[in-house]
């Protein structure tokens, strides 16, 4: 990590996040081999934790004052509680529609909230223009070179739970693509260390929402970069990034890898939430949802086997996301 005085480091405790075994959907479907990365036990409740605690570090190296981010909701939330702890003030423009608790978060710990009439691209603008008109450090995915820094040790940590044998595939739910990216960059420098072999690299999978899939579209017609995905819609909040800026660098990992990018729809990723949470005991949020919906689509039409190690990623926690059974009231009369 490229942290100069340790003295300034702003930590909330990012713990390392368990690699989980569901051995129950396993038996349903003969998936020996399916792991969760649960992302939530991280503070503020998502692996954005990861990228800010490093953001905001290197923030009070250089001595900065304040910090703006656009976000789908967890990166705010994150920025608002680091900001916080490092006596640095903070701005966080988030769409309308973002998640209740995201807004609430982000208020509750002193971030100057503001909730724009329009999508994260919207936000990004009015983020870029008071870096120039207000003194702003703009904290926008990949406009500093630091949150992508924090997101290597998911790559980091995923090497030392498998042992220096990284699993076959990565199913990631991609946004603005930092993790994937940050992950990849990780290998690569342990690939430079020696510390892993280049013939032992995972196939990075990007996983999208159908409602809005501008990664899959550009993979699907070979392009390196995206264009932007109008009408935005997905209740993945997390994955409702309608223009990447990294979108090359998101689109080369998954292709030097010999991956693949995936959309599902909505009304799969609510049913797989349903389903791992009753079999798993594991309230995965939508977009890890969304993983697990798209690991088994992949299984279908092959592009992943059952007998390979795969590793869904759990961004954030579930809590985050109350929602009713889909389709499920409970039954008083009949309560067994
Ligand atoms: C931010 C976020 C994502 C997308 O992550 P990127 O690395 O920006 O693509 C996915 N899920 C959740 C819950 C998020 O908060």
């Amino acid at each position: 990590m490229p942290v100069a005085d340790p003295e300034c480091v702003i930590s909330l405790n990012e713990t390392v996040t368990p690699i989980l075994p569901v051995p129950r959907l396993g038996r349903h479907f003969g998936l020996e081999h399916l792991f969760v990365k649960d992302e939530s036990r991280l503070p503020t409740g998502s692996f954005k934790a990861r990228g800010m605690a490093m953001a905001v570090t290197k923030a009070r190296e250089f001595g900065i004052k304040k910090m703006a981010v656009p976000t789908a909701g967890n990166a705010g939330g994150a920025l608002a509680a680091y900001a916080a702890r490092a006596g640095i003030k903070s701005w966080v423009f988030m769409p309308e529609d973002t998640p209740a608790i995201n807004k609430m978060e982000c208020v509750q710990a002193g971030a100057r909230t503001f909730v724009v009439n329009g999508l994260i691209d919207d936000c990004g603008k009015i983020v870029a223009q008071g870096e120039k008109e207000k003194d702003w450090f703009n904290v926008s995915t990949l406009k500093e070179p630091y949150r992508i820094e924090g997101k290597k040790t998911m790559g980091l940590e995923l090497a030392e739970q498998f042992e220096w044998n990284l699993p076959d595939v990565i199913l990631y739910p991609t946004g603005g693509g930092t993790g994937l990216i940050g992950m990849w960059k990780a290998f690569a420098e342990l690939i430079e260390l020696g510390w892993l072999e280049k013939s032992g690299l995972p196939r990075m999978v990007a996983v999208q929402a159908s409602g809005c899939a501008p990664i899959v579209r550009a993979y699907d017609a070979g392009m390196r970069f995206a264009k932007p995905w109008e009408d935005a819609h997905t209740f993945a909040a997390g994955i409702r990034v309608p223009a990447a800026i990294g979108d090359f660098l998101i689109l080369d990992a998954v292709r030097e890898s010999g991956g693949f990018a995936i959309a599902v729809d909505d009304d799969v990723i609510e049913a797989a939430r349903l389903r791992v949470a009753r079999d798993e005991g594991l309230l995965l949020c939508p977009e890890g949802a969304a993983t697990y919906a798209a690991y088994l689509a992949a299984l279908a039409d092959g592009r992943v086997r059952a007998d390979e190690r795969a590793v869904l990623f759990n961004c954030a926690t579930g809590l985050k996301y109350p929602m009713p059974a889909a389709g499920e009231a409970l039954d008083l009369a009949n309560p067994a």
